[in-house]
C-alpha cells in the first residue's frame, strides 16, 4: 500500500517475488499432481468405514507449495482440492459438502500459510522455531481446519458417525501426513535453497548407507515377514538412523529419510502388515500417527539445533575474524606509534650532533669535527636499523641474534644520551664489573631498553638535587642484571600496576610505550623487567639476561661516570 510505513512488514518472511507465467503453470501442474497422487496415496489406505483416510498429505502438499511460491499458487491448490473432492468425496457426499469440504481444505492451506508467513516462518527449517511454528501452525490452523471440514462433510453425507471422534481421525491423518511431506518438500523444492552437499562425514557413502538402512528397517518391520512381536520392537529401528541423519548429514536427507520411511509404515499397515496392523482401529491409527510425529519431530528438531549451533559457530568464527582485524589494526597502529617513540631517541642524538657540528665547524676545530660527524652518521645508521627490525617484527621475522659484550653496548649508550644529559645537566654514573661474560641478544633491542629506562630516569631526575642517574651491571647466578636508578621522586604507588601497559603515560606528550616495548624486548630475550621504589628514595628499573657462558663475574665497581 503507498505510503504504509516499511517498519510494519519486518518480521514478516519477505514476500515471493511473482513469477512469469511459465513458471506458474509449471509450479501449479507440480501441486495438483502431487496433491492429487497423495491424495489417491491417503485413498488407497482407508481402513475406516467412514472414509477416514489413514493418513491424509494433500494439505500438507498445497501448504508446502504455497509457502514456497507465495498465494499465487492458490486457484492450483482450489483446482487440486476439487478434483480430488469429485473424484473421491462425491462418492461419499453429496456435492453441496463435497464443495464445502474442498473450500474448508483451501481455506486452512491459505490461513495456515498466511500465518506462517506472518509469523516469519522460514522453509529452510534451520531454526528450531521454524519446526515449532509449522507443527503448531500446521497442527492448530491447516490440519484442524481440513479435518473439520472432512468430518463436516462425512457427517452431512448421511452416514452414522461420532463427529467428533471422526475429526480426531481426520485431523491425526492431516497433521501426520503434513508432518511427512511438508518439511521434505520445503527442503527439496525450495528454489533459494543452496546446493546439496554431502553433510558433515564428507562423502555420499553415509546418506546411502542411511537410505538403505531405512528403507530395510522400515520394509521388514511393516512386512509380513515378522510376528508382530519382533516387528515393534524393531519399528523403534529407524530412529538412529534418523537421529544420525540429523546429526550428520544435511537437512533435507533427513526429511527425506522421514518421508520414505514414513510412506513404508502407512503402506504397510494400510495393507495389513506391521506391529499396529492388529490393534484395533482406533489404537493402531493412534500409535501408528503417534510414533511416525515423533520419528518426524524429533529428526527435525534435532537437525534444526545442529544447524542453529552452526550458524551460531559461524558467527563466532566471524566475529573473531573482525577481532581479529581490529587486532591487526590496533596493532599497525601501535607499530606506528612505537616507531615514533624509538625513532625520537636517534633523532634527537642527530640533530644535538648536527648543531655540536656547526659550533665546531665555526671555532675551526676540526679534528672534533671529525669526531662528531662520526657520531652523528652512527645515529642516522641507528635510525635506519630501528626502522628496518621494526619492519621485520611487523612482517613476523626475528632479529638475527649476536653474541655481545655488555660493556660495549653500555658505552655506545652513554654517547648516544651524552648530549641530552650535558642539556638537563643530569649526571650518569655507570658501575660495570670488569670481565662480564657475553650475552646472547640483538644489540639494538638490549640498547633500546636501555635507552628507554635511561631516558626515562634522566627525565624523572632532572632539577633535582643531585640530578643523577646510575646503571650498574651485576652478575647474579646464569644472569646479568642490568640495574637503572635515579634521584627523582620514584613511581606513585597507584600507577605500578599499570606501569607496564602499552599507552599507560602521566607525561604531558609522552606515549606510554617504552616500558611496555622494553619488557616485550626484555622477555623476547628471556629476561625480566621489574620496577620498584627502592628505601634511599627515587625509582630503580632492573632486567636480568641469561649470559651466554656463566663465568665467576666480579663484584661490581665504579668504572666511570659523567
Ligand atoms: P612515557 O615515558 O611516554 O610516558 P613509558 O612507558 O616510558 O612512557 O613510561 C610510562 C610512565 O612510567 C611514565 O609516564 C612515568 O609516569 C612512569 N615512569 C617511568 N620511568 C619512571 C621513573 N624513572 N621515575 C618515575 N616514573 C617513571
Amino acid at each position: 500500500m503507498a505510503g504504509q510505513p516499511l517498519t510494519l512488514h519486518r518480521r514478516r518472511t519477505p514476500a515471493v517475488p511473482i513469477a512469469p507465467m511459465g513458471t506458474l503453470l509449471l509450479r501449479s501442474l507440480v501441486l495438483v499432481s502431487l496433491y492429487y497422487a497423495v491424495a489417491l496415496w491417503g485413498f488407497l489406505f482407508t481402513p475406516d468405514p467412514n472414509g477416514v483416510a489413514l493418513v491424509w498429505p494433500a494439505t500438507g502438499v498445497g501448504l508446502a507449495l504455497v509457502l514456497l511460491h507465495g498465494p499465487a499458487l492458490l486457484p492450483a491448490a482450489a483446482l487440486a482440492a476439487g478434483l480430488v473432492s469429485w473424484q473421491f468425496h462425491l462418492e461419499m457426499m453429496p456435492l453441496a459438502q463435497a464443495l464445502g469440504t474442498t473450500a474448508a481444505t483451501l481455506a486452512g492451506v491459505a490461513l495456515g500459510a498466511r500465518l506462517l508467513r506472518g509469523l516469519g516462518f522460514s522453509p529452510r527449517l534451520e531454526r528450531v522455531r521454524d519446526t515449532a511454528l509449522l507443527l503448531g501452525v500446521g497442527a492448530l490452523a491447516a490440519s484442524a481446519l481440513a479435518a473439520a471440514a472432512g468430518a463436516w462433510g462425512l457427517a452431512l453425507g448421511g452416514r452414522e458417525l461420532d463427529f467428533t471422534g471422526t475429526w480426531w481421525r481426520c485431523w491425526m491423518a492431516d497433521l501426520t501426513g503434513l508432518m511427512l511431506v511438508t518439511p521434505a518438500l520445503l527442503t527439496w523444492l525450495d528454489p533459494h535453497a543452496p546446493p546439496l552437499r554431502a553433510g558433515v562425514t564428507g562423502g555420499w557413502g553415509m546418506p546411502l548407507l542411511l537410505v538403505t538402512v531405512t528403507i530395510l528397517v522400515t520394509g521388514m518391520t511393516y512386512s509380513p515377514l515378522l510376528p508382530p512381536a519382533l516387528a515393534m520392537p524393531l519399528s523403534y529401528a529407524v530412529f538412529p538412523a534418523i537421529l544420525f541423519s540429523a546429526l550428520r548429514c544435511p537437512l533435507r536427507i533427513t526429511t527425506g529419510l522421514i518421508l520414505v520411511s514414513g510412506a513404508i509404515a502407512l503402506s504397510g499397515t494400510g495393507l495389513g502388515f506391521g506391529p499396529f496392523a492388529d490393534m484395533g482401529q482406533t489404537t493402531g491409527l493412534l500409535s501408528l500417527n503417534a510414533q511416525l510425529a515423533l520419528l518426524a519431530l524429533t529428526g527435525l528438531l534435532l537437525a534444526a539445533l545442529r544447524a542453529e549451533r552452526e550458524a551460531e559457530r559461524e558467527r563466532a568464527r566471524r566475529h573473531l575474524d573482525e577481532l581479529a582485524r581490529a587486532g591487526r589494526l590496533s596493532t599497525l597502529g601501535a607499530l606506528s606509534s612505537g616507531l615514533a617513540h624509538e625513532l625520537n631517541q636517534p633523532l634527537c642524538a642527530v640533530s644535538s650532533y648536527a648543531q655540536a657540528c656547526r659550533r665546531l665547524l665555526a671555532r675551526g676545530r676540526l679534528q672534533e669535527l671529525a669526531e662528531t660527524l662520526e657520531r652523528l652518521e652512527a645515529g642516522t645508521r641507528r635510525a635506519a636499523e630501528t626502522v628496518r627490525q621494526i619492519r621485520s617484527f611487523a612482517s613476523g621475522q626475528a632479529p638475527p641474534r649476536h653474541t655481545l659484550d655488555p660493556a660495549t653496548l653500555v658505552h655506545e649508550v652513554e654517547a648516544l644520551l651524552r648530549p641530552e644529559l650535558r642539556r638537563r645537566g643530569v649526571h650518569l654514573v655507570l658501575k660495570l664489573p670488569e670481565g662480564i661474560p657475553p650475552l646472547q641478544g640483538t644489540p639494538l633491542q638490549v640498547q633500546q631498553v636501555l635507552l628507554n629506562l635511561l631516558h626515562n630516569a634522566m627525565e624523572a631526575a632532572e632539577g633535582r638535587q643531585p640530578a643523577q642517574v646510575c646503571l650498574e651491571l651485576r652478575r647474579e647466578g646464569k644472569a646479568l642484571v642490568f640495574i637503572v636508578t635515579d634521584t627523582g621522586p620514584g613511581i606513585p604507588p597507584q600507577r605500578m600496576e599499570r606501569l607496564f601497559e602499552p599507552f599507560a603515560t602521566w607525561k604531558r606528550g609522552g606515549l606510554g610505550l617504552g616500558l611496555s616495548i622494553s619488557r616485550d624486548l626484555v622477555e623476547a630475550h628471556g629476561g625480566r623487567l621489574s620496577a620498584r621504589n627502592p628505601p634511599r628514595g627515587g625509582a630503580e628499573f632492573r632486567f636480568d639476561l641469561p649470559l651466554e657462558d656463566p663465568h665467576d663475574v666480579p663484584a661490581a665497581s665504579p668504572s666511570g661516570g659523567r
